[in-house]
């Protein structure tokens, strides 16, 4: 069985940029639906359940027909929504190893912005864009509903929920202000951490 995780802060953290109502819903509502259905398809499936959630969606392969499209979904909206809690935070500055890969892998931070913000508002539909190591190279990409980077064998080491449910409380239809205010609210000092495992 897997638990919702606590946030690790208020509801209020992220406020004015990603307010309370919207991180309430998300969490207590969403974030908590994907894991009740998830633990739900896995029920009966005790070699599944001896493994991290993580390793699940790693080995989709590996899961059975019947169950797969739900883990697939659910299992995906579980680990996706843990990972992008950790990598939120208010006022942390740019820094560290991450920003030194970034500006030499994108030539600025300004250019990454642009190319992170193009795959954000761009994904059509519901998903995400992310920031991931592939092969030990920094690389920009998306993904619909709730697939994961890692079913690619790719590290994600930041991201960016683009379903509406992330932000149409405040922002309505301006998916391109909320991504914009998303680069206010970036842990860096957790992505650096991230990233520094993933190159090893
Ligand atoms: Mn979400």
């Amino acid at each position: 069985m897997f638990d919702l995780p606590q946030l690790g802060y208020e509801y209020d953290a992220l406020e004015p940029h990603i307010d309370t109502e919207t991180m309430k819903i998300h969490h207590s509502k969403h974030h908590q639906a994907y894991t009740d259905k998830f633990n739900a398809a896995l029920q009966g499936y005790d070699d599944l359940l001896q493994k991290s959630a993580e390793e699940i969606i790693k080995q989709l392969d590996g899961v059975p027909d019947v169950i797969r499209k739900t883990v697939r979904n659910n299992g995906g909206g579980y680990i996706n929504h843990n990972f992008f809690w950790k990598i939120l935070k208010k006022d942390v500055e740019f820094k560290g190893e991450i920003a030194d890969a970034i500006n030499a892998k994108f030539g600025s931070f300004d250019k990454f912005k642009d190319d992170f913000t193009h795959a954000a508002a761009t994904l059509f539909g519901s998903g995400w864009a992310w920031l991931v190591l592939n092969e030990g190279r920094l690389e920009i990409m998306q993904t619909h509903n709730q697939d994961s980077p890692l079913t690619e064998r790719k590290i994600p080491l930041l991201c960016i929920d683009v379903w509406e449910h992330s932000y149409y409380l405040k922002y309505q239809n301006k998916r391109p202000d909320y991504i914009e205010n998303f680069f206010k609210v970036i842990n860096w000092e957790k992505v650096n951490e991230l990233f520094k495992q993933a190159k090893g």
